[in-house]
């Protein structure tokens, strides 16, 4: 099988090893972690109002959405459409917002568990493998250091960005400009709650999502030889804008839209849709524009080829299929 098709910036060596490795206490992660998490819970009790509430759900779509799902990993990780450069930058500074690493830093962490899970076995921190409390810690306030890691080598066209380069640089700052907007229209609560309680809840959003979408839930799809796979979560579609039909995403990585079916919302995907509307937008990449993968194989009836005829090639989802349930 070949294990490095899909995750051409990670580059292993025959010494290397997905598995070996040990997890360390990472002080700056854990303490930004537990800073906005103590921050939303105290003041979040204290400064609560409707307006910092909502204040809350607008930066939380809007970081989560164009940010997270949009620029980060349909863009930016997958190249899964294209879009002028700046609007680029812009959707990666919303990721970055959400609070869990920079640009160069978020590609890094994705890549090394997209490759780690491809092979036949990884470190438990890497597939989620361990307990739910146990994952917490290691996921939110560790680090895992393989004793023979792969190298990391993104493509010159981010690599070489000086605006990357900054936005990794100074990733924790970027909060700042958006505090004291925020605090100059709204005061303190308006930065209560559109910074540290966003912040707290996505990053613990985005790390239950990614442990359960790793070990149980729905499947349509089998990756052969894999050390783990993606589960579906579908009670999260809305609230992940479509990431967490993670099986889908473990069967095709570069596709843009998440969720195939017509039971699948996909919000990201909608907003991708909208953009491509405006002329912001082309190049969108379907699973049916991807290489086939002989270790990929259907769970459900329907053959994969026949699924794919029903994807949505535009706007209007013409998608339909049956599913299955593969809870494991
Ligand atoms: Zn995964
Ligand atoms: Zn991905």
């Amino acid at each position: 099988m070949d294990t490095n098709a899909h995750t051409p910036r990670i580059l292993a060596s025959p010494g290397t090893s997905p598995v070996s490795g040990r997890v360390h206490w990472a002080p700056a992660k854990s303490l930004w972690y537990l800073a906005h998490v103590s921050i939303a819970i105290v003041a979040g009790y204290l400064t609560f109002s409707l307006s910092s509430f909502l204040v809350f759900i607008g930066t939380t779509g809007i970081t989560l959405c164009l940010g997270h799902s949009l620029g980060m990993h349909r863009r930016l990780i997958h190249n899964a459409y294209e879009c002028p450069l700046w609007l680029e930058y812009l959707f990666v500074h919303f990721g970055v917002l959400v609070g869990m690493a920079g640009p160069l830093g978020m590609m890094h962490q994705h890549d090394l568990r997209d490759w780690a899970q491809r092979q036949p076995d990884c470190h438990p921190y890497l597939r989620h493998g361990e307990g739910l409390w146990k994952d917490g810690w290691w996921q939110l306030h560790c680090d895992l250091a393989l004793c023979e890691p792969p190298e990391f080598d993104p493509e010159p066209r981010v690599a070489n960005d000086r605006v990357y380069a900054f936005m990794e640089r100074t990733w924790m700052w970027q909060q700042l400009p958006w505090a004291v907007l925020l605090f100059w229209v709204g005061g303190l609560p308006w930065v209560v709650w559109g910074i540290s309680a966003r912040i707290a809840v996505s990053v613990t959003g985005h790390w239950l999502v990614g442990y359960f979408a790793h070990n149980r839930g729905q499947r349509d799809w089998h990756v052969e030889g894999a050390a783990v796979q993606g589960f579906n979560i579908p009670a999260a579609a809305y609230l992940t804008m479509g990431e967490s039909w993670h099986n889908n995403h473990h069967a095709y990585p570069g596709s843009a839209l998440l969720g195939l079916y017509e039971n699948q919302p996909d919000p990201g995907w909608w907003v991708l849709n909208r953009l491509r509307d405006l002329g912001l937008v082309w190049s969108i990449r379907l699973p049916e524009d991807l290489p086939s993968r002989p270790e990929l194989s259907a769970l459900t009836a329907t053959d994969c080829t026949e699924r794919r005829r029903h994807l949505p090639l535009s706007r209007s989802p013409n998608r339909s299929s049956h599913h299955e349930n593969g809870r494991q």
